[in-house]
């Protein structure tokens, strides 16, 4: 395993790292959570991502017990969670966003459902426009004063949010976001790779980034080239929504990026969702790669990406962008 700082902070992470949507509740109970957990753990993974929004919080409870049962000491991994879309089903707007109020309920609610003590990172899962951004930076600020968070951090924020956050911090002597947590792959990159690229230098917040769905929530792994596999995401109920983007005009086109991509990977002698992580991990910027499985065997597959990396010489990193076509230059993204 690799281990990155997370941006300008001291800590480690893994640069693969393990989470908690989707699958946990919907597809795996608890003994099939410590197994893949277990995979993930074995293999160097020391960060599990989850939230409250996820499975209404039952994705926290699933984790907070695999934690305990599998008794890994609580000095070797981190465990994050998010606060905003709220663990109820339906929640009242005092349950849900980012009021001090909420900040506040939901980190010690996690806490609860996790087991834990503390949380190692603490992210905002969205903006809240509703919400002065200095009772968002002073509320986490106080959190990690409490001892209760490590590091608070950002989940699809602007960057021009995330440099309000830290203008606000520095006017007032409080802790900025260390990370931020946005989508990053082959097919969603702008944001990562354009928009946050000053972000990144220790000047400016010295940004660290736990990326999401790296593999596009399974269309990167080649498994709908040929149809959909009536074990897979998008046949769960609920993800009705990830079919029509997966048959939509677009999604298609994308299917036929993937087919080519699976060329590439094939004759580099891996398999596509290795060849798709570890291009998120070449990408020094990306601090850990969280990736999601619903079985062991993927865990074992995706994990095992780092072996890929060194393959991705400059000439194939310009076949892939190639068959992409995607990459933005510096001067569409400065517009
Ligand atoms: P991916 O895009 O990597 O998709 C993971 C899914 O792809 C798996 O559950 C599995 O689905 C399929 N898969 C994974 N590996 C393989 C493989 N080797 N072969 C075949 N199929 C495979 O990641 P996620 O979308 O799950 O996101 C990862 C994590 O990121 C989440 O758990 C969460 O912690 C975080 N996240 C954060 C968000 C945010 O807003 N901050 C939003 C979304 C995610 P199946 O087998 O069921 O088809």
């Amino acid at each position: 395993m690799e281990f990155r700082r997370l941006g300008k902070s001291g800590l480690q992470v893994s640069v693969l790292s393990f989470g908690a949507w989707v699958t946990f509740s919907n597809q795996l109970d608890i003994p099939a959570a410590l197994e893949i957990m277990a995979a993930a753990y074995d293999r160097g993974c020391n960060f599990f991502d989850n939230a409250e929004v996820y499975a209404h919080g039952q994705a926290e409870t699933i984790m907070g017990a695999v934690l305990q049962k599998a008794g890994w000491r609580r000095d070797s991994y981190i465990v994050s969670s998010k606060v905003f879309g709220g663990a109820l089903k339906d929640p009242s707007p005092l349950q849900r966003g980012l009021s001090r109020k909420h900040i506040y309920d939901a980190a010690y609610q996690a806490i609860e459902r996790m087991q834990c003590d503390y949380l190692d990172l603490y992210f905002c899962h969205r903006p809240d426009p509703k919400v002065p951004m200095e009772e968002i930076v002073r509320t986490m600020t106080e959190l990690i004063h409490r001892g209760d968070v490590l590091y608070w951090g950002t989940s699809e924020w602007s960057a021009q949010e995330l440099m309000e956050a830290y203008a606000v911090a520095r006017q007032y002597n409080l802790i900025p976001p260390t990370m931020e947590q946005p989508q990053y792959n082959m097919f969603h990159r702008y944001r990562f790779e354009n928009e946050y690229e000053r972000l990144y230098h220790v000047d400016t917040l010295g940004l660290g980034t736990t990326i999401w769905s790296p593999l596009a929530s399974g269309l990167l792994t080649g498994k709908y080239n040929h149809g959909i596999p009536d074990e897979s995401r998008v046949n769960l109920p609920g993800y009705e929504w990830l079919k029509e983007m997966f048959m939509s005009a677009e999604g298609q086109a994308r299917l036929e990026k993937v087919k080519q991509l699976a060329e590439v990977a094939q004759e580099l002698g891996t398999t596509m969702p290795k060849l798709a992580l570890a291009w998120c991990i070449k990408n020094p910027n990306v601090s850990t790669v969280i990736t999601g499985a619903s079985k062991v065997s993927q865990v074992e597959e995706n994990f095992s990406a780092l072996d890929v990396v060194p393959l991705l010489t400059s000439e194939v990193m310009e076949k892939i962008e190639g068959i992409l076509n995607n990459k933005h230059s510096k001067l569409i993204g400065a517009s």
